[in-house]
């Protein structure tokens, strides 16, 4: 019967972890050695020095023509186009390109660096660059 002793002193002195806290182990270790992921470069927007329209966008809506036309005029096929970025402030273009209804007006820079309040206007301008 020495068989049968053996076998009751394995079970008795069994020291094996209980598989909870083995699996608990595993994935702490799995989560350590994963390697923290790279910051991704901002993607860099090149924006032009004047306004612009995307006139093949153009609805022909009316709206900056209406609010800014010493800027914007139509083409010959009743497209907006930017006839003299100059022609108003830099805070009605932002405003155009905020309105129109197309998204293709693009505000580009201020033509005027002592207008009023342009920081805020600049950002406002960045999603339409
Ligand atoms: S606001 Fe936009 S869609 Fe409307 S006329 Fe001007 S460019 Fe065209």
């Amino acid at each position: 019967m020495e068989g049968k002793t053996d076998l009751a002193s394995l079970a008795i002195n069994s020291t094996a972890p209980a598989p909870v806290s083995v699996t608990l182990e595993a994935d702490k270790e799995s989560l350590e050695t994963v390697p923290a992921p790279e910051e991704t470069p901002k993607e860099e927007v090149s924006v032009s020095k004047v306004a612009w329209v995307e006139s093949d966008e153009c609805t022909s809506c009316n709206d900056c023509i209406n609010a800014v036309p010493n800027v914007f005029k139509y083409n010959s096929n009743k497209q907006a186009h930017v006839h003299n970025p100059k022609g108003d402030t830099y805070a009605k273009i932002v405003a155009a390109a905020e309105k129109c209804p197309a998204m293709c007006i693009h505000p580009g820079l201020p033509h005027d660096p002592n207008e009023p309040g342009l920081e805020k206007l600049l950002k406002r301008a960045e999603k339409y660059q």
